[in-house]
């Protein structure tokens, strides 16, 4: 490995592994690895249990508890059949813009972690700095968890977690959690003109559809909890985004499959939610097994990710605000890793460079000017640091 890499060819590195959360991020790992070993850093993996794909985490300065931990992913998005005009995996820079996936979503974050544990290597610190970059973030925040633990027997416990979801450079100090449900409607298949003695897969499903609609029109129209009023929208939200049952037009449906999901605001419990859920669920079912008794609805749990809680005088919002300025009040809607580290223990807030409106799309890109942003405060938090 060849010297100190400014944030840039970092960035340019990362994107150029095809960390897609179905496909393997070891050779992503494996050059972040050799990366930091060449600067005296060494790091520690978690690896998945049954698939080739490992977090990766590290400590600089002083062994000691309190660090600040910048939280990263590591896995992208799909790009298929997404219009791309540019190599998706390698930057390309136009009009002031880093095209690639992941430069906004958010291996431009994870660079600019890289290059600060680096950069920090050499700046003698007086509180230590580490990083945490994850797996299976994009499929559900389900590589968090485990990184999480594997952490805490092998560093010194950190004390605040930035978390560099696209923000704009903001303190984001809460959003919403989530969890959602596979659901398998398994009806009971006859020639549609004999409708009556069929259980339609679909059209039951339906019915729980529906009762999503029926949900998000009352949270609507009810007053706001006082933790939930900052959100856009300040309301849980039932949704489904994925379906597919059915063989034929003439034939009711057997199966119906379908993702319902719940984004819960802050102050409202996930499990109430799921409750609700599986209320309707048997709702549902009865009806259609008084028409055949062994038709079912099978739901599973898909993922499960905590809110993050706005914090009271939070150390990781206040590291944040007075190394970016920004004294305003944010709140996302979308699920991050930061409730995670908050679940288990840690202060944590959301502070990254580029747009989240950018995430996941075709061609998306991070300004130079927040890539530039997000490295005046990284340069920033090292200084800190040195104090
Ligand atoms: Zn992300």
């Amino acid at each position: 490995m060849t010297g100190r890499l400014p944030p840039l060819e970092i960035m340019r590195h990362l994107v150029a592994f095809p960390t897609v959360s179905r496909d393997t991020n070891l050779p992503l790992i494996d050059w972040v690895e050799a990366y930091l070993a060449s600067h005296g850093i060494t790091a520690h993996r978690h690896l998945h249990p049954d698939q080739p794909k490992a977090a990766l985490f590290a400590h600089v300065g002083p062994w000691e508890e309190g660090a600040i931990v910048l939280s990263g992913h590591t896995d992208v998005v799909p790009v298929d059949g997404q219009p791309w005009d540019s190599d998706p995996f390698e930057v390309t820079e136009r009009n002031g813009k880093y095209y690639g996936r992941g430069t906004c979503d958010m291996k431009g974050f994870d660079a600019l972690a890289i290059w600060a544990l680096v950069e920090a290597k050499y700046s003698g610190l007086s509180r230590p700095l580490q990083i945490a970059l994850s797996f299976d973030e994009e499929i559900g925040c389900t590589g968090a968890p485990p990184m999480i633990a594997a952490m805490q027997p092998v560093l010194p416990k950190g004390a605040a977690v930035i978390v560099g979801e696209p923000s704009m450079m903001q303190a984001v100090s809460g959003h919403k959690g989530g969890t959602g449900f596979d659901t398998h409607v398994r009806g009971f298949e006859v020639h549609s003109s004999l409708l009556d003695r069929g259980v339609n897969a679909i059209m039951y499903g339906a019915k729980l559809i529906d009762w999503a609609n029926e949900v998000n029109a009352a949270n609507r129209s009810a007053p706001p909890g006082p933790l939930a009023a900052a959100f856009d929208p300040p309301y849980t939200t039932a949704h489904v985004g994925v379906i597919e049952g059915g063989t034929a037009h003439n034939i009711t449906a057997k199966d119906c499959r379908f993702a319902m999901d719940f984004r819960v605001v802050p102050g409202e419990e996930k499990a109430e939610w799921e409750a609700r859920y599986r209320e309707k669920v048997a709702q549902v079912q009865a009806l259609m097994q008084a028409v055949v008794p062994e038709t079912r609805i099978e739901i599973s749990e898909r993922f499960d990710v905590p809110a993050l809680a706005p914090e009271v005088e939070g150390a990781a919002e206040a590291l944040v605000r007075s190394l970016t300025g920004d004294n305003a009040v944010h709140v996302v809607s979308y699920a991050t890793e930061a409730g995670q580290f908050q679940e288990a223990g840690y202060s944590a807030v959301i502070c990254g460079p580029g747009d989240i409106a950018q995430a996941h799309q075709p061609n998306e890109y991070i300004s130079k000017a927040q890539f530039e942003a997000g490295h005046g405060f990284m340069q920033r938090l090292v200084a800190r640091l040195c104090a």
